[in-house]
């Protein structure tokens, strides 16, 4: 496994696997891995083949963090990340530094941007308005930096991958986008970096998430269809149970087009981000 930590010198490579005609699938991420990034890893593997190559790129990427977010305080260990990587088989990870990828030279500081207009001003985008626009752009440098065959992301956060899809296919991106089912903690808390954050307390109280997720899935497949309106209001009570618990919102759309829905039945997709504390944390499913 190779390090890499210049934007030059991993173009350069992946060049060189292109010419080589070697297989590249990519996972990009924010480090401070588990299962579920690993789980992306390993669906990278089946998807290239064994002589495929698999590249893991690290980087907590700045412009898709509010002024008023956690960019300094989200969790780093790079040497756990790259044992991890070791022994899952990536063969290279891409952990660049942050002036590598915004170059802030005197008169010449980074200042092009990749903008999706649409899905990106939903849900997430509501409540963290500039977060899409630092995704595109750093997944679209990513993809001319790695150049991947594949690229695998997770549903955990869908929206996120209906954007990267829909960059994809806007701005003709060579790229063939997959996305894999999101890992959860054996009590049904999806895996987070930010979980970390939580204390024992909060720990318990962020299964509200998936508590919501499951009821009101419960609820679909039972019944007749219900309303957004009203699941939402029970989703809102389960919520409120939790102490530090604050829902931020909870949605219900068209898991293509994200349009949402009025009338929820089974097939529509449910997304919804609670605070616990000061941790925002967010999750979906489909009904
Ligand atoms: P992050 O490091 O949080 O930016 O996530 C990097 C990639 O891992 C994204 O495609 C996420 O959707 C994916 N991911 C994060 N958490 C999970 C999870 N619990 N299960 C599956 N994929 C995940």
């Amino acid at each position: 496994m190779r390090t890499v930590t210049t934007a030059s010198a991993m173009q350069r490579l992946a060049k060189r696997w292109q010419r080589g005609r070697v297989r590249v699938g990519f996972v990009p991420t924010m480090g401070f891995l588990h299962a579920g990034h690993l789980s992306l890893v390993r669906r990278a593997r089946q998807l290239v083949g064994p002589h495929g190559r698999v590249v893991l790129s690290i980087y907590v990427n700045p412009l898709q963090f509010a002024p008023t977010e956690d960019l300094s305080a989200y969790p780093r260990d790079f040497e756990r990340d790259a044992k991890l990587c070791r022994s899952e088989g990536v063969d290279v990870i891409f952990a660049p530094g942050p002036e590598e990828m915004y170059p802030a030279e005197p008169g010449a500081a980074f200042s092009t941007v990749v903008v999706e207009e649409q899905l990106s001003k939903l849900m997430e985008g509501e409540s963290r308005p500039t977060h899409f626009r630092g995704v595109t752009t750093v997944v679209a440098k990513l993809f001319n930096l790695v150049l991947p065959e594949i690229a695998v992301f997770g549903a955990k956060d869908f929206q996120q991958a209906a954007i990267i899809r829909r960059m994809v296919r806007d701005l003709n991106f060579p790229v063939k986008v997959v996305v894999a089912p999101t890992r959860r903690e054996q009590d049904g808390l999806a895996m987070s970096s930010r979980n970390k954050y939580l204390d024992e307390s909060q720990r318990q109280q962020a299964l509200v998430l998936s508590r919501a997720l499951r009821q009101a899935q419960e609820r679909v497949r039972k019944g007749a269809p219900a309303s957004a309106a009203q699941l939402r209001a029970e989703t809102a009570a389960l919520v409120a149970l939790a102490p530090q618990a604050r829902l931020d919102y909870v949605a219900f759309f068209d898991p293509e087009t994200l349009a949402p829905m009025q009338e929820v039945r089974p097939g529509v997709q449910m997304a919804l981000a609670v605070f616990v504390g000061r941790t925002r944390l967010i999750d979906n499913v489909k009904l």
